[in-house]
Protein backbone atom coordinates (compact mmCIF):
# COMPACT_ATOMS: atom_id res chain seq x y z
CA UNK A 1 0.00 0.00 0.00
CA UNK A 2 1.28 3.41 -0.42
CA UNK A 3 2.06 5.88 2.36
CA UNK A 4 0.60 8.90 1.08
CA UNK A 5 -2.82 9.53 -0.65
CA UNK A 6 -2.88 12.53 -3.14
CA UNK A 7 -6.17 14.62 -2.59
CA UNK A 8 -6.69 17.14 -5.36
CA UNK A 9 -9.49 19.80 -6.20
CA UNK A 10 -9.71 21.75 -9.33
CA UNK A 11 -10.49 25.41 -10.52
CA UNK A 12 -11.46 25.32 -14.21
CA UNK A 13 -12.29 28.69 -15.94
CA UNK A 14 -14.60 28.55 -19.29
CA UNK A 15 -14.80 31.02 -21.57
CA UNK A 16 -18.72 31.78 -21.80
CA UNK A 17 -19.49 32.18 -26.24
CA UNK A 18 -21.42 35.39 -25.50
CA UNK A 19 -20.94 37.65 -28.99
CA UNK A 20 -20.16 40.71 -26.39
CA UNK A 21 -18.08 41.14 -22.96
CA UNK A 22 -19.32 40.88 -19.21
CA UNK A 23 -19.78 44.85 -18.58
CA UNK A 24 -19.14 46.04 -22.13
CA UNK A 25 -20.12 45.72 -26.12
CA UNK A 26 -16.88 44.52 -27.70
CA UNK A 27 -16.60 41.36 -29.37
CA UNK A 28 -15.24 38.54 -28.05
CA UNK A 29 -13.87 36.81 -31.31
CA UNK A 30 -10.45 34.49 -30.59
CA UNK A 31 -7.58 35.51 -32.36
CA UNK A 32 -7.90 38.74 -33.94
CA UNK A 33 -5.02 41.16 -34.35
CA UNK A 34 -4.06 43.20 -30.69
CA UNK A 35 -6.31 45.31 -29.01
CA UNK A 36 -8.64 45.65 -31.43
CA UNK A 37 -11.77 44.49 -29.15
CA UNK A 38 -11.17 47.02 -26.79
CA UNK A 39 -13.31 50.24 -25.07
CA UNK A 40 -13.24 52.32 -22.16
CA UNK A 41 -15.29 50.38 -20.31
CA UNK A 42 -12.85 47.18 -20.49
CA UNK A 43 -9.83 49.23 -20.37
CA UNK A 44 -10.89 50.48 -17.04
CA UNK A 45 -10.67 53.81 -18.31
CA UNK A 46 -11.78 56.71 -15.97
CA UNK A 47 -15.53 57.38 -15.30
CA UNK A 48 -15.96 54.24 -17.28
CA UNK A 49 -19.80 52.62 -16.61
CA UNK A 50 -20.12 48.53 -16.95
CA UNK A 51 -23.29 47.40 -17.60
CA UNK A 52 -24.27 43.75 -17.04
CA UNK A 53 -24.34 40.98 -19.72
CA UNK A 54 -27.44 38.96 -19.32
CA UNK A 55 -26.69 36.28 -21.86
CA UNK A 56 -23.75 35.66 -19.50
CA UNK A 57 -25.87 35.22 -16.22
CA UNK A 58 -27.95 32.95 -18.30
CA UNK A 59 -25.13 30.67 -19.70
CA UNK A 60 -23.76 30.43 -15.91
CA UNK A 61 -26.90 29.06 -15.01
CA UNK A 62 -27.01 26.50 -17.75
CA UNK A 63 -23.76 25.09 -16.93
CA UNK A 64 -24.65 25.85 -13.25
CA UNK A 65 -27.59 23.21 -13.60
CA UNK A 66 -26.34 21.00 -16.21
CA UNK A 67 -23.68 20.29 -13.23
CA UNK A 68 -26.59 19.92 -10.81
CA UNK A 69 -26.09 22.83 -8.99
CA UNK A 70 -28.77 25.11 -6.81
CA UNK A 71 -28.54 28.57 -8.11
CA UNK A 72 -28.60 31.62 -5.64
CA UNK A 73 -31.53 33.80 -5.72
CA UNK A 74 -29.33 36.85 -4.77
CA UNK A 75 -25.59 37.98 -6.32
CA UNK A 76 -23.68 41.11 -6.40
CA UNK A 77 -20.43 41.44 -8.70
CA UNK A 78 -17.38 42.02 -6.64
CA UNK A 79 -14.16 43.30 -6.97
CA UNK A 80 -11.33 41.22 -6.34
CA UNK A 81 -8.19 43.86 -5.83
CA UNK A 82 -4.84 42.88 -7.42
CA UNK A 83 -2.37 44.46 -9.57
CA UNK A 84 -0.93 42.64 -12.98
CA UNK A 85 -0.45 44.29 -15.79
CA UNK A 86 -3.12 42.07 -17.46
CA UNK A 87 -5.47 44.11 -15.49
CA UNK A 88 -6.07 47.38 -16.48
CA UNK A 89 -8.65 48.13 -13.70
CA UNK A 90 -6.50 47.07 -10.44
CA UNK A 91 -9.19 44.91 -9.97
CA UNK A 92 -11.25 41.64 -11.75
CA UNK A 93 -14.60 41.20 -11.33
CA UNK A 94 -15.55 38.39 -9.93
CA UNK A 95 -18.95 36.78 -8.06
CA UNK A 96 -17.11 36.72 -4.77
CA UNK A 97 -19.83 35.99 -2.16
CA UNK A 98 -22.84 34.77 -4.13
CA UNK A 99 -21.35 32.38 -6.95
CA UNK A 100 -24.33 32.07 -9.18
CA UNK A 101 -23.97 28.23 -8.68
CA UNK A 102 -23.78 25.65 -5.50
CA UNK A 103 -23.62 21.90 -4.21
CA UNK A 104 -23.46 20.22 -7.68
CA UNK A 105 -21.64 16.93 -8.91
CA UNK A 106 -19.58 15.00 -11.92
CA UNK A 107 -19.66 11.48 -12.28
CA UNK A 108 -17.23 9.86 -13.75
CA UNK A 109 -15.81 6.29 -14.61
CA UNK A 110 -11.88 5.34 -14.10
CA UNK A 111 -11.12 2.01 -15.04
CA UNK A 112 -14.86 1.10 -14.44
CA UNK A 113 -15.39 2.68 -10.74
CA UNK A 114 -18.17 4.92 -10.20
CA UNK A 115 -16.40 8.32 -8.46
CA UNK A 116 -18.82 11.26 -7.75
CA UNK A 117 -16.74 14.67 -7.61
CA UNK A 118 -18.41 17.28 -5.83
CA UNK A 119 -18.72 20.93 -7.76
CA UNK A 120 -18.37 23.13 -4.58
CA UNK A 121 -19.31 26.34 -6.84
CA UNK A 122 -19.52 27.94 -10.26
CA UNK A 123 -19.15 31.65 -10.17
CA UNK A 124 -19.35 34.10 -12.99
CA UNK A 125 -15.96 36.43 -13.35
CA UNK A 126 -14.26 38.66 -16.23
CA UNK A 127 -11.02 37.36 -18.12
CA UNK A 128 -7.61 39.40 -17.46
CA UNK A 129 -5.68 40.39 -20.76
CA UNK A 130 -2.72 38.77 -22.21
CA UNK A 131 0.89 39.14 -21.92
CA UNK A 132 2.84 38.21 -25.46
CA UNK A 133 6.06 37.88 -24.26
CA UNK A 134 8.57 37.75 -26.40
CA UNK A 135 11.75 36.05 -24.17
CA UNK A 136 11.29 33.16 -22.07
CA UNK A 137 11.11 35.56 -18.77
CA UNK A 138 7.56 36.79 -17.70
CA UNK A 139 7.80 40.04 -17.11
CA UNK A 140 10.62 40.58 -19.43
CA UNK A 141 10.92 44.11 -20.67
CA UNK A 142 10.03 42.65 -24.25
CA UNK A 143 6.31 41.85 -23.37
CA UNK A 144 3.65 43.73 -24.32
CA UNK A 145 -0.35 43.41 -23.83
CA UNK A 146 -3.15 42.50 -25.54
CA UNK A 147 -6.54 43.39 -23.70
CA UNK A 148 -9.17 41.65 -26.57
CA UNK A 149 -9.44 39.40 -23.74
CA UNK A 150 -10.15 41.34 -21.24
CA UNK A 151 -13.97 41.78 -19.62
CA UNK A 152 -14.72 38.33 -21.73
CA UNK A 153 -17.54 36.51 -19.56
CA UNK A 154 -15.89 33.11 -18.01
CA UNK A 155 -17.34 31.06 -15.36
CA UNK A 156 -14.70 29.24 -12.74
CA UNK A 157 -15.71 25.89 -11.31
CA UNK A 158 -14.82 24.87 -8.20
CA UNK A 159 -14.97 21.29 -7.26
CA UNK A 160 -14.48 19.89 -3.80
CA UNK A 161 -11.16 17.92 -3.03
CA UNK A 162 -12.57 15.35 -4.72
CA UNK A 163 -10.20 13.89 -6.82
CA UNK A 164 -7.38 11.07 -6.37
CA UNK A 165 -5.16 10.69 -9.12
CA UNK A 166 -4.28 12.69 -12.10
CA UNK A 167 -5.98 10.24 -14.18
CA UNK A 168 -9.34 10.99 -11.98
CA UNK A 169 -8.21 14.63 -12.79
CA UNK A 170 -8.81 14.22 -16.56
CA UNK A 171 -11.34 11.99 -16.70
CA UNK A 172 -13.46 14.58 -15.07
CA UNK A 173 -12.31 17.10 -17.08
CA UNK A 174 -13.40 15.27 -20.11
CA UNK A 175 -16.76 14.49 -18.93
CA UNK A 176 -16.70 18.49 -17.94
CA UNK A 177 -16.30 19.32 -21.24
CA UNK A 178 -18.57 17.29 -23.25
CA UNK A 179 -21.62 18.25 -20.56
CA UNK A 180 -20.62 21.95 -21.70
CA UNK A 181 -20.36 21.61 -25.01
CA UNK A 182 -23.66 20.25 -24.76
CA UNK A 183 -25.01 23.18 -23.57
CA UNK A 184 -23.17 25.00 -25.92
CA UNK A 185 -21.99 27.82 -23.45
CA UNK A 186 -18.54 27.60 -24.26
CA UNK A 187 -16.03 26.09 -27.13
CA UNK A 188 -14.16 24.65 -24.19
CA UNK A 189 -10.66 24.44 -26.40
CA UNK A 190 -7.70 23.95 -24.28
CA UNK A 191 -5.44 24.95 -27.40
CA UNK A 192 -7.45 27.99 -27.07
CA UNK A 193 -7.91 28.76 -23.45
CA UNK A 194 -10.83 28.63 -23.46
CA UNK A 195 -10.99 26.16 -21.38
CA UNK A 196 -8.28 26.24 -18.65
CA UNK A 197 -7.74 24.35 -15.39
CA UNK A 198 -5.58 24.81 -12.30
CA UNK A 199 -4.87 21.39 -9.94
CA UNK A 200 -4.61 22.10 -6.25
CA UNK A 201 -3.04 19.08 -4.69
CA UNK A 202 -1.84 17.80 -1.29
CA UNK A 203 -1.08 14.81 -0.20
CA UNK A 204 -2.32 12.76 3.57
CA UNK A 205 -0.49 10.03 4.90
CA UNK A 206 -3.42 6.69 3.29
CA UNK A 207 -6.19 6.26 5.50
CA UNK A 208 -6.13 9.68 7.60
CA UNK A 209 -8.97 12.39 7.62
CA UNK A 210 -6.84 15.79 7.86
CA UNK A 211 -5.74 17.69 4.47
CA UNK A 212 -2.50 18.34 3.79
CA UNK A 213 -0.66 21.37 2.61
CA UNK A 214 -1.78 21.61 -0.73
CA UNK A 215 0.80 24.01 -3.95
CA UNK A 216 -1.88 24.78 -6.87
CA UNK A 217 -0.30 24.12 -10.46
CA UNK A 218 -1.13 26.59 -13.23
CA UNK A 219 -0.40 26.73 -17.17
CA UNK A 220 -1.50 22.96 -17.99
CA UNK A 221 -2.96 23.50 -21.96
CA UNK A 222 -4.34 20.34 -22.73
CA UNK A 223 -5.91 17.43 -21.54
CA UNK A 224 -2.55 15.51 -21.41
CA UNK A 225 -0.31 18.27 -19.75
CA UNK A 226 -3.15 18.03 -16.94
CA UNK A 227 -2.21 14.30 -16.14
CA UNK A 228 1.45 14.91 -16.62
CA UNK A 229 1.88 17.60 -14.21
CA UNK A 230 -0.39 16.52 -11.10
CA UNK A 231 1.61 13.10 -11.72
CA UNK A 232 4.87 15.68 -11.49
CA UNK A 233 3.71 17.15 -8.54
CA UNK A 234 2.27 14.16 -6.35
CA UNK A 235 5.38 13.01 -6.97
CA UNK A 236 7.38 15.98 -5.64
CA UNK A 237 5.91 16.42 -2.42
CA UNK A 238 5.87 12.81 -1.95
CA UNK A 239 10.08 13.09 -2.17
CA UNK A 240 10.12 15.79 0.07
CA UNK A 241 6.79 14.37 2.62
CA UNK A 242 9.15 11.33 2.74
CA UNK A 243 12.14 13.49 3.58
CA UNK A 244 10.68 14.64 6.47
CA UNK A 245 10.32 18.11 4.64
CA UNK A 246 7.37 20.40 4.44
CA UNK A 247 5.35 21.65 0.87
CA UNK A 248 5.01 25.10 0.60
CA UNK A 249 2.05 27.08 -0.02
CA UNK A 250 2.53 28.37 -3.34
CA UNK A 251 1.58 28.56 -6.90
CA UNK A 252 3.58 26.54 -9.32
CA UNK A 253 4.11 26.81 -12.71
CA UNK A 254 3.94 23.98 -15.52
CA UNK A 255 6.54 23.62 -18.06
CA UNK A 256 5.80 21.84 -20.70
CA UNK A 257 8.58 21.29 -22.18
CA UNK A 258 10.72 20.22 -19.73
CA UNK A 259 7.79 18.29 -17.73
CA UNK A 260 8.28 19.84 -14.26
CA UNK A 261 6.88 22.56 -12.04
CA UNK A 262 7.98 25.44 -10.70
CA UNK A 263 7.66 27.99 -8.08
CA UNK A 264 5.81 31.19 -9.63
CA UNK A 265 4.81 33.25 -6.16
CA UNK A 266 3.41 32.16 -2.72
CA UNK A 267 -0.20 32.06 -2.46
CA UNK A 268 -2.39 34.53 -2.02
CA UNK A 269 -5.18 34.41 0.78
CA UNK A 270 -8.43 35.33 -0.31
CA UNK A 271 -8.21 38.07 2.15
CA UNK A 272 -5.54 39.33 0.70
CA UNK A 273 -8.00 40.64 -1.98
CA UNK A 274 -10.04 42.79 -0.01
CA UNK A 275 -13.20 42.32 -1.91
CA UNK A 276 -16.46 44.30 -2.04
CA UNK A 277 -19.67 44.67 -4.33
CA UNK A 278 -18.65 46.89 -7.36
CA UNK A 279 -20.32 50.08 -6.39
CA UNK A 280 -20.94 50.50 -10.31
CA UNK A 281 -23.00 47.41 -10.96
CA UNK A 282 -26.79 46.91 -9.46
CA UNK A 283 -27.19 43.96 -7.01
CA UNK A 284 -29.18 40.88 -9.10
CA UNK A 285 -32.03 39.49 -8.06
CA UNK A 286 -32.33 35.89 -9.72
CA UNK A 287 -36.01 34.96 -10.59
CA UNK A 288 -36.81 31.25 -10.54
CA UNK A 289 -38.95 31.33 -13.79
CA UNK A 290 -35.74 32.54 -15.72
CA UNK A 291 -34.16 29.35 -13.77
CA UNK A 292 -37.25 27.29 -14.58
CA UNK A 293 -37.77 28.77 -18.36
CA UNK A 294 -33.72 27.60 -18.79
CA UNK A 295 -34.21 24.43 -17.11
CA UNK A 296 -36.64 23.54 -20.01
CA UNK A 297 -34.22 24.71 -22.76
CA UNK A 298 -31.63 22.29 -21.69
CA UNK A 299 -30.74 19.71 -24.10
CA UNK A 300 -30.78 15.84 -23.16
CA UNK A 301 -27.32 15.67 -21.31
CA UNK A 302 -24.51 13.02 -21.86
CA UNK A 303 -25.44 10.51 -19.67
CA UNK A 304 -29.63 10.61 -20.24
CA UNK A 305 -28.20 10.93 -23.65
CA UNK A 306 -26.32 7.48 -23.30
CA UNK A 307 -29.06 5.71 -21.18
CA UNK A 308 -31.53 6.19 -24.28
CA UNK A 309 -29.15 4.85 -26.73
CA UNK A 310 -28.47 1.71 -24.64
CA UNK A 311 -32.15 1.19 -24.60
CA UNK A 312 -32.77 1.25 -28.40
CA UNK A 313 -30.13 -1.82 -28.33
CA UNK A 314 -26.73 -0.51 -28.30
CA UNK A 315 -23.87 -1.80 -26.79
CA UNK A 316 -22.34 0.70 -23.62
CA UNK A 317 -19.16 0.92 -25.71
CA UNK A 318 -21.06 2.33 -29.10
CA UNK A 319 -23.48 4.33 -27.08
CA UNK A 320 -20.47 6.31 -25.28
CA UNK A 321 -18.49 6.94 -28.43
CA UNK A 322 -21.82 8.05 -30.05
CA UNK A 323 -22.74 10.46 -27.13
CA UNK A 324 -19.12 11.64 -26.65
CA UNK A 325 -20.06 14.21 -28.70
CA UNK A 326 -23.53 16.12 -29.33
CA UNK A 327 -23.16 16.68 -32.86
CA UNK A 328 -22.21 12.95 -33.05
CA UNK A 329 -25.42 12.07 -31.16
CA UNK A 330 -27.55 14.48 -32.75
CA UNK A 331 -26.11 13.05 -36.41
CA UNK A 332 -27.15 9.42 -34.58
CA UNK A 333 -30.78 10.64 -33.75
CA UNK A 334 -31.50 11.95 -36.88
CA UNK A 335 -30.34 9.40 -38.81
CA UNK A 336 -32.25 6.75 -36.33
CA UNK A 337 -35.46 8.69 -37.23
CA UNK A 338 -35.33 7.00 -40.83
CA UNK A 339 -33.40 3.90 -40.19
CA UNK A 340 -34.30 1.77 -36.97
CA UNK A 341 -31.82 -0.65 -36.52
CA UNK A 342 -29.94 0.71 -34.15
CA UNK A 343 -26.29 -1.26 -33.99
CA UNK A 344 -26.04 -1.12 -38.29
CA UNK A 345 -26.25 2.28 -38.27
CA UNK A 346 -23.78 2.72 -35.05
CA UNK A 347 -21.13 0.34 -37.22
CA UNK A 348 -21.70 2.89 -40.21
CA UNK A 349 -20.89 5.79 -38.26
CA UNK A 350 -18.22 4.34 -35.94
CA UNK A 351 -16.27 2.98 -38.91
CA UNK A 352 -16.86 4.55 -41.95
CA UNK A 353 -17.99 7.85 -41.10
CA UNK A 354 -15.55 8.44 -38.62
CA UNK A 355 -12.36 7.32 -40.13
CA UNK A 356 -13.83 9.72 -42.93
CA UNK A 357 -14.13 12.79 -40.79
CA UNK A 358 -10.76 11.75 -39.24
CA UNK A 359 -9.03 11.79 -42.35
CA UNK A 360 -10.53 15.26 -43.71
CA UNK A 361 -9.28 16.11 -39.97
CA UNK A 362 -13.54 17.65 -39.92
CA UNK A 363 -16.21 17.99 -37.50
CA UNK A 364 -19.24 15.95 -37.88
CA UNK A 365 -21.13 19.20 -39.65
CA UNK A 366 -18.36 19.89 -42.09
CA UNK A 367 -18.89 16.33 -44.27
CA UNK A 368 -21.95 16.71 -46.98
CA UNK A 369 -23.19 13.56 -45.70
CA UNK A 370 -26.70 14.47 -44.36
CA UNK A 371 -27.73 12.02 -41.80
CA UNK A 372 -31.07 10.76 -44.05
CA UNK A 373 -28.98 10.14 -46.61
CA UNK A 374 -27.10 7.62 -44.87
CA UNK A 375 -29.99 5.86 -43.68
CA UNK A 376 -31.34 5.68 -47.67
CA UNK A 377 -28.23 4.00 -48.66
CA UNK A 378 -28.14 1.55 -45.42
CA UNK A 379 -32.10 0.70 -46.80
CA UNK A 380 -30.39 0.38 -49.92
CA UNK A 381 -27.97 -2.27 -48.87
CA UNK A 382 -31.19 -3.97 -46.76
CA UNK A 383 -33.38 -4.44 -49.70
CA UNK A 384 -30.33 -5.95 -51.96
CA UNK A 385 -30.17 -3.05 -54.41
CA UNK A 386 -26.25 -3.11 -53.90
CA UNK A 387 -23.84 -5.02 -51.75
CA UNK A 388 -22.42 -4.11 -48.76
CA UNK A 389 -19.18 -3.69 -50.04
CA UNK A 390 -20.59 -1.32 -52.85
CA UNK A 391 -22.25 0.41 -50.17
CA UNK A 392 -18.83 1.15 -48.72
CA UNK A 393 -18.03 2.69 -52.23
CA UNK A 394 -21.06 4.84 -52.44
CA UNK A 395 -20.95 5.67 -48.99
CA UNK A 396 -17.42 7.30 -49.81
CA UNK A 397 -18.97 9.60 -52.38
CA UNK A 398 -22.15 10.86 -50.57
CA UNK A 399 -19.36 11.89 -47.91
CA UNK A 400 -17.74 14.49 -50.40
CA UNK A 401 -20.29 14.91 -53.07
CA UNK A 402 -23.31 14.99 -50.87
CA UNK A 403 -25.51 12.96 -53.23
CA UNK A 404 -27.99 10.70 -52.50
CA UNK A 405 -26.94 7.14 -52.02
CA UNK A 406 -29.90 6.08 -54.96
CA UNK A 407 -29.02 8.69 -57.20
CA UNK A 408 -25.03 7.46 -57.22
CA UNK A 409 -26.09 3.87 -57.53
CA UNK A 410 -28.24 4.72 -60.81
CA UNK A 411 -25.61 7.11 -62.42
CA UNK A 412 -23.01 4.24 -62.04
CA UNK A 413 -24.67 1.37 -62.80
CA UNK A 414 -23.93 -0.43 -59.58
CA UNK A 415 -27.31 -2.43 -58.08
CA UNK A 416 -26.25 -5.87 -57.61
CA UNK A 417 -27.22 -8.34 -60.18
CA UNK A 418 -29.36 -11.35 -58.55
CA UNK A 419 -30.86 -12.01 -61.46
CA UNK A 420 -30.11 -15.89 -61.95
CA UNK A 421 -29.46 -15.69 -65.76
CA UNK A 422 -27.35 -12.87 -66.37
CA UNK A 423 -25.65 -14.52 -63.24
CA UNK A 424 -25.61 -17.68 -65.05
CA UNK A 425 -23.74 -16.69 -67.96
CA UNK A 426 -20.72 -14.81 -65.99
CA UNK A 427 -20.79 -18.11 -63.80
CA UNK A 428 -20.43 -20.45 -66.50
CA UNK A 429 -17.97 -18.46 -68.57
CA UNK A 430 -15.60 -18.70 -65.25
CA UNK A 431 -15.94 -22.18 -65.18
CA UNK A 432 -14.83 -22.68 -68.25
CA UNK A 433 -11.63 -20.42 -67.57
CA UNK A 434 -10.76 -22.39 -64.48
CA UNK A 435 -10.85 -26.35 -65.11
CA UNK A 436 -8.34 -27.13 -62.53
CA UNK A 437 -10.37 -25.48 -59.74
CA UNK A 438 -13.76 -27.07 -61.31
CA UNK A 439 -11.26 -30.21 -61.34
CA UNK A 440 -10.39 -30.26 -57.54
CA UNK A 441 -13.71 -29.51 -56.80
CA UNK A 442 -15.13 -32.27 -57.77
CA UNK A 443 -12.37 -34.71 -56.20
CA UNK A 444 -13.81 -33.23 -52.75
CA UNK A 445 -11.55 -30.12 -52.05
CA UNK A 446 -14.70 -27.97 -51.77
CA UNK A 447 -13.35 -25.01 -50.64
CA UNK A 448 -12.13 -23.79 -53.90
CA UNK A 449 -15.35 -22.52 -54.61
CA UNK A 450 -14.14 -19.42 -52.63
CA UNK A 451 -11.80 -18.88 -55.23
CA UNK A 452 -14.44 -19.47 -58.08
CA UNK A 453 -16.64 -16.92 -56.12
CA UNK A 454 -14.09 -14.69 -55.95
CA UNK A 455 -13.69 -14.80 -59.89
CA UNK A 456 -17.46 -14.05 -60.40
CA UNK A 457 -17.30 -10.94 -58.08
CA UNK A 458 -14.23 -9.45 -60.14
CA UNK A 459 -15.94 -10.00 -63.48
CA UNK A 460 -18.79 -8.62 -62.11
CA UNK A 461 -17.29 -5.49 -60.06
CA UNK A 462 -18.24 -6.80 -56.75
CA UNK A 463 -22.58 -6.19 -57.99
CA UNK A 464 -22.87 -9.83 -57.89
CA UNK A 465 -25.11 -11.08 -54.81
CA UNK A 466 -22.47 -13.21 -53.40
CA UNK A 467 -25.00 -15.43 -51.87
CA UNK A 468 -26.85 -15.75 -55.44
CA UNK A 469 -23.60 -16.84 -56.94
CA UNK A 470 -22.32 -19.28 -53.92
CA UNK A 471 -25.64 -20.84 -54.79
CA UNK A 472 -25.65 -21.34 -58.44
CA UNK A 473 -21.72 -22.26 -58.59
CA UNK A 474 -22.54 -24.94 -56.15
CA UNK A 475 -25.83 -26.65 -58.17
CA UNK A 476 -23.27 -26.15 -61.50
CA UNK A 477 -20.41 -27.87 -60.02
CA UNK A 478 -22.37 -30.44 -58.23
P1 LIG B 1 -7.74 28.75 -1.73
O1 LIG B 1 -8.44 29.72 -0.83
O2 LIG B 1 -6.36 28.43 -1.36
O3 LIG B 1 -7.93 29.07 -3.18
P2 LIG B 1 -9.97 27.05 -1.58
O4 LIG B 1 -10.45 26.52 -0.29
O5 LIG B 1 -10.70 28.19 -2.20
O6 LIG B 1 -8.46 27.35 -1.46
O7 LIG B 1 -9.99 25.84 -2.61
C1 LIG B 1 -9.54 26.00 -3.91
C2 LIG B 1 -9.48 24.62 -4.53
O8 LIG B 1 -8.51 23.82 -3.87
C3 LIG B 1 -10.77 23.83 -4.44
O9 LIG B 1 -10.92 23.11 -5.64
C4 LIG B 1 -10.54 22.89 -3.29
O10 LIG B 1 -11.25 21.69 -3.45
C5 LIG B 1 -9.06 22.62 -3.38
N1 LIG B 1 -8.43 22.32 -2.13
C6 LIG B 1 -8.58 22.97 -0.94
N2 LIG B 1 -7.78 22.44 -0.01
C7 LIG B 1 -7.08 21.45 -0.61
C8 LIG B 1 -6.09 20.52 -0.18
N3 LIG B 1 -5.61 20.54 1.05
N4 LIG B 1 -5.63 19.64 -1.09
C9 LIG B 1 -6.07 19.62 -2.33
N5 LIG B 1 -7.00 20.46 -2.80
C10 LIG B 1 -7.50 21.36 -1.95
MG1 LIG C 1 -8.32 29.51 -5.41
ZN1 LIG D 1 -15.07 46.92 -24.09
Amino acid sequence: MKQFEPVIGLEVHVELLTKTKLFCRCGTTFGKEPNVQVCPICLGLPGHRPSLNRSAVEYAIKASLALNCEITEYTTFDRKNYFYCDLPKGYQISQFFYPTGTNGYVDINVHGEERRIRVRQIHIEEDTGKLLHQGEIVDSADSEVDFNRAGIPLIEIVTQPDVRSAEEARAFLQKLRTILLYTEISDCKMEEGSMRCDANVSLRPAGTEPLGQKTEVKNMNSFRSVQRGIEYEIDRQEALLQKGLQVAPETRHWDENKGITKAMRSKFLASDYRCFPDPNVIPLFIDKSWVSHIQKELPELPESRFARLVGLGLPAYDAELITSSKELADFYDSAYEHYKDAKALSNWIMGDFMRLLKAGNLGVNESKLTPDNLAGLLSLVDKGTISGKIGKEVFEEMFTSGKKAQEIVSEKGLEQISDSGELEKVIDSIIAAHPGPVEDFRNGKTQTIGFLVGQVMKETRGKANPQAVNQILTEKLQ
